[in-house]
């Protein structure tokens, strides 16, 4: 693991490694000043003194977990420079919370709004949004990646951005119908023109509207009967739908259902409306992250595809983050993945509601018990009993004093203020470290367009 390095006016020097942290340590050269992420600031050392190395800092926004890696650039090879991880990390989002959250508070307003009265006149619309306006879940997810990209900026000298704005490439894939580019597997274009059926077909089978299995290029007419490899002629199928399909011409196959059998036919020929599949969220990041006056690097899923598949990465969301862009190699995957959760300051309402809109419980008026908050980083040595060890994580406090601790492990119940040591104040995240094998959540419908039966229509 790279630990962040900051001299001693603060300023951010080159992260370095976790032994030569502890030497620094040891010898009295460092202080450590930041746990989550650990970071150490060196007494004796200014800026000035020494350089710093180019290093990219890239984003890949999902809605669910956004991943962000810090990359050393390094040799450049006809792909693009080859990358050096330094930091990993993994930023999850609370959006469906946001939603949940905002929809029960209109609930409640409405009710008191209309409760002693039977008639209200509906009142005029004159509500207008502004241009760019994004829901509050959404808005979260671009205000929070933002934010730790500054945290990042504060912390490691960051000389480059990359973030995957668009699903597949339009440039690369202009006029993909008509210009008969063939399709050919393993390629970017192959990766590109993948994400694009993806968008095309809705990420659902053309021959049983199955979504979520993985999913299969499928020769509309089978490549034996002539068809060619121009995505006017491709479809995504199951893997039992293609392989009953077989080679079969597929008015043959769909000879029992016309009414699809067209839809099929006339969607296969339709370009994508939408072409660019522009995601708001994605442009309303990137254009936050022009501000900070970095060059920034726009990337596509299928380029990010095409990375990760070529250098044998595996699929996390900050591995992912790790391939965007052009980059010709991905050294040092297999450090662990910081992950910070978002999980808001608490609520204000002191009065928790049944489902019924009833009195549940009450929270106490002060935040603070003996010193410590709910959301608080904490490390608590229980000496004896069933607890007894060491756990360290995020804390929810109880009035009597008993708190529980949320660990990587699991929550740990009942623990005492008393052996209880603030690591972090709290400020809306909660931190633990994945290690590679379990961490990064993994993307749930596994699309595999690159590998398998796509070339299932025998030539
Ligand atoms: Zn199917």
């Amino acid at each position: 693991v790279s630990v962040f390095v900051l001299d001693q006016n603060g300023k951010p020097l080159d992260p370095c490694s976790e032994k030569r942290a502890r030497k620094l340590l040891a010898r009295g050269r460092a202080r450590v000043c930041r746990l989550y992420p650990f970071a150490i600031r060196v007494v004796d050392r200014k800026l000035a003194d020494s350089g710093t190395q180019p290093l990219r800092l890239a984003i890949d926004p999902g809605s669910k977990a956004t991943g962000l890696a810090i990359e050393r650039v390094g040799a450049p090879t006809p792909e693009g420079p080859v990358m050096h991880v330094v930091f990993l990390m993994e930023l999850v989002h609370r959006g469906a919370q946001i939603r949940d959250l905002l929809a029960r508070r209109a609930m409640l307003r409405r009710g008191r709004r209309s409760r002693n009265l039977r008639h209200r006149a509906p009142r005029f619309d004159n509500r207008k949004r502004e241009e760019g306006w994004l829901a509050p879940s959404l808005a979260h997810r671009v205000e929070t990646t933002a934010a730790w990209v500054e945290r990042l900026r504060r912390l490691a000298p960051i000389s480059e951005l990359a973030q995957e704005l668009v699903r597949f490439d339009t440039q690369k894939l202009q006029n993909p119908e008509i210009e008969g580019v063939e399709h050919q597997r393993g390629t970017l274009f192959g990766f590109e023109a993948g994400e694009y059926l993806l968008a095309k077909w809705g990420r659902h089978c053309a021959y049983c509207d199955r979504g979520g299995a993985p999913l299969e290029k499928d020769h509309i007419v089978a490549r034996s009967k002539g068809g060619s490899d121009r995505i006017s002629n491709l479809a995504l199928a199951c893997r039992p739908c293609n392989q009953r399909k077989g080679a079969r011409d597929i008015r043959e196959f769909l000879k029992d259902d016309p009414a699809r059998l067209k839809r099929i036919l006339a969607q296969a020929k339709a370009p994508l409306r939408d072409a660019a599949a522009v995601n708001s969220t994605r442009q309303a990041l990137l254009k936050s992250l022009k501000q900070t006056a970095l060059p920034v690097e726009a990337g596509s899923g299928g380029r990010t595809k095409h990375n990760r598949v070529r250098l044998g990465v595996p699929k996390t969301h900050a591995l992912d983050a790790a391939c965007v862009g052009r980059v010709g190699g991905v050294e040092n995957i297999g450090i662990p993945t910081f992950r910070a959760k978002c999980q808001g300051r608490g609520s204000r309402s002191r009065t928790r509601l049944d489902a019924f809109g009833f009195p549940r419980g009450y929270l106490t008026r002060e935040k603070a018990v003996h010193g410590f908050r709910t959301g608080d980083m904490v490390k608590a040595v229980v000496p004896t009993g069933k607890k007894a060890g060491a756990h360290v994580g995020r804390v929810a406090i109880r009035a009597r004093g008993s708190f529980n601790v949320q660990t990587s492990a699991g929550v740990v119940q009942g623990v005492s203020w008393r052996h209880c040591v603030v690591l972090a104040r709290g400020d809306g995240y909660a931190y633990s470290w994945a290690e590679q094998d379990k961490g990064g959540a993994k993307s749930p419908a596994s699309i595999n367009l690159n590998q398998g039966g796509a070339a299932s229509s025998p030539a």
